[in-house]
């Protein structure tokens, strides 16, 4: 491994506070990946600034210097380095070049230093950065669970939120440590009714969810089992909505949902097909939430949509329900029954078009055989309509 680090040079020859501001500008993302110069093992750098864009050229030492010369790299640094800022101009070494060496450190995996232990400088103090960091995020996360009548998505606190949601959710076995710790504060905040009532929030926190998507609700699914009724059936409206608006991102939340929502009684999943039509801005049309009424298998839903759907729907149901055949087929007869008993002579064509889409869809059941000879043995008088529906 290579002893050489950047930082370590850089370190000898800057005050502390522009070494710091330049580590500061490395971890913010300052520096944009090198570029070849013509110059062999020179490479010019640019590092955002507040006012403007700065240009570091640098040239790769650990490549230049000989290894026997390593130890001269603070002097080999400061004659050759260069950068168009003014403090530069004024004091030489400035903090864009602390942040470049940072960024060559990091780049060229030198590990190992010395002079200064096992870690190399930009290790520790990403260590440190990290440390701080998850303080934070433990903190505030355990406010934001106590904090009450908090708005959650206009203050200050959603932001470490989010941050926690755009870095450990995306990778949590990287960030396993931390997430635990997480889960561990949720769990011991479940004997507090106010703090419950917080976590459900978050759990069904549109913006958290689709940020984290399928390992969102694999971490709160734990938790998710010991609160509350009342608040589960609550998450669960609302997981439903966000769902069913966004299919896609969250597929695996799916199963999960209707496997939950087989355990609930049948004015629960009635509240949760009540509250989706009421507050999911897409795909809100009856096919949506009749298959919502499927998926969470809700009789009397569909046992009453059954009673209120047209006869073309009906038909489509059967596609999507086919458990359902029988009593649609009833349903449809007696649709058909009462429907030629009142119709016009000669108007037949929507009744016609019903029965061979019923015939077409379902087959020629004994149901519609059914159908068909009330009509020939009741509307005998209908010659036209008793043709066209033999002719099916
Ligand atoms: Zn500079």
């Amino acid at each position: 491994m290579l002893e050489f680090s950047y930082l370590r040079i850089v370190q000898k020859v800057t005050e502390k506070y522009t070494y710091q501001r330049g580590l500061r500008f490395f971890l913010d993302g300052r520096v944009e990946s090198g570029t070849k110069m013509i110059l062999q093992n020179w490479q010019i750098f640019n590092v955002i600034g507040r006012k403007k864009v700065y240009t570091v050229k640098m040239p790769l030492l650990h490549l230049l210097l000989p290894v026997r010369d390593f130890q001269a790299g603070e002097k080999a640094l400061e004659e050759s380095v260069l950068c168009n800022c003014e403090y530069f101009e004024i004091n030489g070494v400035c903090k864009h070049i602390v942040a470049v060496c940072a960024h060559l450190d990091k780049k060229f995996g030198i590990k190992k230093a010395k002079k200064i232990g096992d870690k190399s400088l930009i290790n520790t103090f990403f260590e440190v950065e990290q440390k701080k960091k998850y303080k934070k995020w433990i903190e505030d996360f355990q406010y934001y669970i106590e904090a009450q009548g908090l708005q959650d998505e206009s203050n200050v606190l959603s932001q470490t939120m989010e941050s926690i949601v755009s870095e450990a959710f995306q990778n949590t076995t990287k960030y396993k440590e931390i997430l635990n710790k997480l889960g561990q504060i949720a769990q011991d905040s479940l004997v507090d009714y106010q703090k419950e009532k917080r976590i459900a929030n978050l759990i069904s926190n549109k913006k958290f969810l689709l940020l984290a998507n399928n390992s969102w609700w694999k971490f709160w699914k734990p938790i998710f089992g010991q609160m509350e009724e009342k608040n589960k059936l609550q998450i669960l409206q609302k997981l439903w909505t966000i769902y069913i608006n966004s299919p896609n991102q969250l597929s695996d939340l799916r199963e999960d949902l209707i496997d939950i929502n087989k355990k609930l009684n049948e004015k629960q999943k009635n509240e949760i097909i009540e509250y989706v039509a009421e507050n999911s801005y897409l795909n809100k049309d009856e096919n949506t939430l009749l298959q919502l009424a499927l998926d969470i298998s809700c009789k009397t839903y569909l046992e009453k949509k059954i009673e209120l759907l047209d006869p073309i729907f009906l038909i489509k149901l059967v596609q999507i329900a086919p458990d359902y055949t029988e009593a649609i087929e009833i349903k449809l007869l007696n649709q058909v029954k009462l429907w030629s008993d009142f119709l016009q002579l000669g108007r037949y064509d929507e009744i016609v078009d019903v029965m061979k889409k019923w015939k077409s869809t379902l087959g020629w059941s004994e149901i519609f055989q059914e159908a068909e000879q009330y009509i020939r043995l009741s509307h005998k008088n209908k010659r036209k309509l008793i043709k066209l529906i033999s002719k099916l």
